[in-house]
């Protein structure tokens, strides 16, 4: 038995249709062979009737005989092997028969008024009144000169053919019913093979429901359920990717907290346990004053992505100059370039550069991506900053020449927590801020990379329109938070 379920629906709409097609083919199939049989008797019968009862007529006149021996003339002529012939009067009365019964009673069959109505001839099946066997009664006029009307009323046994009627129809029960066997078995088989991966994955999301995300959807399903199954796959492995990420994060977090406090906590603690030499002093508090920074820098990065991830960040828009913007960069960075020998070169090809968009945020994504620059470039090497206008556009490049980020890993630099190598610091945050940043602000950013060579990210900004045509921002400006 086939459990409750989508493959109890499916064996069970396919049988229904399946056998109300056939009951339907069954009903019209039995009709055409039912008319067929009798029709093939009624042709023969009225056959033999048109080529002999004219003739008959024409060759026998009353006028010349007695009416007995008349009628006898007629049944000699007209009657047939396998068939009772009665000749019957206007009334339906029996007045001679081939059988040699003669009943008294008028035959009232529905064929006698129709041969009259019609002046043709006209058929009756049913069961004989005396015997009860199964007959079919073809019954014509015989109209004579004399006014004098005959019925030549053929009556032949249908017992045969009804018996024929019914091996046919018990036959092909029969084969409607191996049929629907074997629409059941495979319909069964095909319920079985949806309803079987269905439950595998079924059973699957059911683990991974509890957290299990090792499991996996095995079997090659096709169609739809490969599609769902593949999905569900791609789904354990893309929770599993991105907890691992987390876990990265958490640990990277930790790690950078942890540095500065760790050096806060030091010097304070030797200021706090005396001696006072103020060169020391000095010395400690530079540093608890530049880890505190660090901090500071870390937890706003954090806030910056809480606020990018809950599409609260608010943008001042306005007249941006980006050369202007990238010579500020250069001077904030150039500390620590110069630790590197790693030499920054401005390029403008044009005079403005002037988009729109909010300066403070603009800069931490230039920032962010020459910070980048740096951190990843090779010793004495060069960086290249070029600003170029692009019809309707300001497109900043920044190329560097250092490590450079290999094809698979290029692809997810941008997600949210990604490193390539979680022990050089950072939280990976800030390729996504940065990247959030300027879909804020209606632009693009780009990066293409070669392992060992170096990196170039460039930066498309709508340029700056003067006069009215300064845009809202999207998320609407206003003081930031
Ligand atoms: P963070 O720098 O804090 O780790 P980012 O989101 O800015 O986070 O960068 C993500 C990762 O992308 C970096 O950890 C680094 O592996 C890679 N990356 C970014 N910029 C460069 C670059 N210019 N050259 C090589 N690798 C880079």
């Amino acid at each position: 038995m086939i459990k409750k379920g989508i493959g109890r629906q499916i064996v069970l709409h396919y049988f229904i249709v399946i056998f109300l097609a056939l009951m339907l083919v069954e009903v019209v199939f039995l009709f055409a062979i039912r008319a067929y049989y009798y029709d093939t008797i009624y042709n023969m019968v009225s056959n033999h009737i048109g080529a002999t009862a004219r003739s008959a007529l024409i060759s026998t006149s009353a006028g010349d005989y007695t009416e007995t021996e008349y009628l006898n003339q007629i049944l000699g002529l007209l009657k047939l092997p396998e068939a009772e012939l009665q000749i019957l009067d206007g009334k339906g009365e029996v007045l001679i028969s081939s059988s040699g019964f003669e009943s008294d009673k008028p035959v009232q069959t529905s064929d006698i008024p129709q041969a009259l109505a019609s002046g043709g001839t006209a058929k009756w099946i049913g069961r004989q009144a005396t015997t009860g066997e199964p007959v079919m009664a073809v019954t014509t006029t015989l109209q004579q000169s004399g006014g004098q009307v005959y019925l030549a009323r053929f009556v032949t046994s249908i017992e045969k053919v009804n018996q024929r009627l019914t091996e046919i129809t018990l036959v092909s029960l029969a084969i409607i019913a191996v049929i629907l066997f074997i629409v059941l078995i495979v319909s069964i088989g095909l319920a079985n093979s949806i309803v079987r991966p269905i439950n595998n994955i079924i059973a699957v999301s059911a683990q991974m429901a509890k957290g299990r995300f090792d499991v996996r959807v095995e079997g090659d399903y096709r169609y739809e359920l490969g599609e769902m199954g593949s999905t569900l796959n791609y789904m354990a492995e893309e929770i599993v990717r991105s907890n691992q990420i987390k876990d990265d994060f958490i640990s990277s977090i930790s790690h950078e907290l942890r540095t500065p406090l760790t050096s806060i906590k030091g010097w304070s603690e030797t200021l706090d346990s005396g001696g006072y030499d103020p060169d020391e002093t000095r010395i400690g508090m530079g540093i608890i004053s530049k880890e505190t920074e660090r901090l500071i820098g870390l937890v706003e990065e954090l806030l910056d992505f809480s606020k990018l991830q809950q599409n609260e960040m608010k943008l001042t828009m306005g007249r941006v100059e980006l050369k202007e913007l990238l010579k500020e960069i250069v001077l904030n960075v150039w500390a620590k370039a110069e630790l590197k020998k790693v030499q920054l070169r401005l390029e403008a090809e044009g005079e403005s550069f002037a988009v729109y968009g909010d300066a403070n945020r603009l800069k931490q994504v230039f920032l962010n991506i020459v910070d980048n620059a740096i951190k990843f470039s090779h010793e004495s090497s060069v960086i290249v900053l070029h600003l170029v206008q692009e019809d309707g556009w300001v497109r900043t490049s920044v190329q560097d020449h250092g490590i450079g980020i290999d094809e698979q890993n290029l692809k997810r630099v941008k997600d949210r927590f990604f490193q390539v190598n979680t022990q050089g610091g950072g939280t990976g945050l800030g390729l996504a801020i940065t990247q959030q940043l300027v879909e804020l602000h209606e632009g693009e950013l780009d990066m293409t990379s070669e392992l060992g060579v170096g990196t170039t990210v460039s930066v498309k900004l709508p340029f700056f329109e003067e006069g009215p045509a300064v845009r809202e921002s999207q998320t609407e400006a206003g003081g930031e938070q």
